[in-house]
């Protein structure tokens, strides 16, 4: 994307927007724009033709004022300190707006995952991991995965923490293999959960879901697993996409030959799948469709290309995906947006689960866990709502009202030491 947009300036602004919904003392709202502590560090890791390459990674702890800090690690060629400051701080509210007891944290490594073997991840893995330690901890900060990272990395987090603690600690990390602590249904609960916003949103805003043109951006952990919801639901998946383009069919896709053609190949190729054509990820952003899933990176919508938007409603898997420039352009042309800090934070909800399992030493069952994510999100969803209907403000903004209205509530409780 030409634009560059600072995700930073961006997060605090949302926060300004919504100021004169709450009663909170000024000085608070001025602490929770900004994160509690911020890590940077740069350590080496050998790689396969024996050189040394030095990495930066980062941990940023935005607020720990309603439990310990949570959210996960991505491993990108663009992370920086800006962008990983501003999905803490969505962290805080994410974890807020869903009223579960984590405060908010993001951490990444600049690097780019696909160009790097299995043993070299593993390496950097386990170097970025001992730098943080001390940061770190089942009471103090729960990493997880995120853009590029998944349960394999997340068991190399655990084993080394375990190895500097001398005692296995499961608990240090979410989202890991079942076979170590992993919970059942933790996996496909970020799409998932996407997908029981959107069907909560559309009984509300009466688009049926039954025969809906859904178009995907994104085909990851997330965008993927909403594309197999949304289809078993009765929706029809048109397009879907990954950061090389997308394939299109107006009358729905052949989704199950896509996916094992992206399983395969790592990308999407119409001639091999059949029934679809090649579309660019800035024409599946303007397709004529109802439900949009932003379910990729950042900033993808924009001052620049939110006019162009046609669904009737937009779902953000991703974190941060629409602007506050693209935000207004969207209210004004009756586009429902279903905010990521409510629409993606099925993840963090059975990240919650899984840690609460580590820390008692249970084992909940996949209907247990599918159960209590659909009970949260449904409820947070009404929540929001009826603050949206109250004081007649969009989605997000009242689920900033809500969440950043707990967490600053929380601060106040707690007061200012000493
Ligand atoms: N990375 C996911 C998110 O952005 C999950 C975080 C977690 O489970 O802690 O919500």
């Amino acid at each position: 994307m030409a634009e560059t947009v600072d995700s930073l300036k961006n997060a605090q602004r949302q926060v300004d927007m919504i100021s004169k919904y709450l009663d909170v003392d000024e000085g608070i709202l001025e602490k929770i724009k900004v994160p509690r502590r911020e890590i940077t560090v740069n350590f080496p890791a050998k790689m396969d033709d024996g050189t040394v390459k030095i990495f930066t990674g980062y941990r940023v702890q935005h607020n720990d004022t309603r439990g310990p800090f949570k959210g996960g690690l991505r491993y990108h060629p663009e992370v920086d300190m800006n962008e990983t400051t501003a999905l803490a701080m969505w962290m805080t509210w994410k974890t807020a707006v869903v009223n579960i007891p984590f405060g908010g944290a993001k951490g990444g490594v600049k690097c780019n995952p696909k160009e790097m073997s299995e043993g070299e991840l593993e390496r950097l893995t386990r170097r970025f991991t001992w730098e943080i330690s001390p940061f770190i901890g089942p009471d103090v900060d729960i990493p997880a995965p995120d853009v590029y990272t998944n349960p394999r990395v997340m068991a190399w987090i655990m084993d080394t923490y375990s190895i500097i603690k001398g005692r296995a600690v499961t608990g240090v990390v979410t989202g890991k293999p079942l076979e170590l602590g992993g919970s059942l249904g933790r996996f496909e609960a970020t799409g998932k959960g996407c997908v029981i916003v959107t069907a909560k949103a559309c009984q509300e805003y009466g688009i049926p879901l039954e025969g809906a043109r859904v178009a995907i951006q994104g085909s990851g952990n997330v965008g993927g697993i909403a594309a197999y919801y949304f289809d078993s639901m009765g929706a029809k998946v048109v397009a879907i996409s990954d950061s090389k383009g997308g394939i299109y069919n107006e009358k729905g896709l052949p989704l199950k030959r896509a996916m094992e053609c992206k399983t395969k190949h790592d990308r999407f190729i119409p001639e091999e799948i059949g029934d679809c054509v090649a579309i660019t990820n800035q024409e599946l952003l303007a397709l004529d469709c109802d439900i949009l899933v932003l379910a990729a990176l950042g900033n993808v919508l924009t001052g620049e290309n939110a006019a162009d938007v046609k669904a009737k409603m937009i779902v953000e898997g991703a974190n941060g995906p629409t602007t506050t420039e693209a935000d207004l352009i969207l209210e004004e042309k009756g586009v429902i947006v279903l905010p990521d800090i409510l629409a993606n934070a099925g993840g963090v909800i059975v990240s919650y689960f899984e840690w609460v399992q580590n820390l008692q030493e249970l084992l909940w069952s996949e209907e247990e866990i599918a159960t209590r994510l659909q009970n949260i999100l449904e409820r947070s969803f009404e929540e929001v709502l009826k603050i949206s209907k109250d004081k007649k403000v969009s989605l997000r903004m009242a689920a900033y009202i809500l969440a950043v209205g707990r967490v600053a509530k929380a601060h106040e409780l707690r007061g200012i030491y000493p």
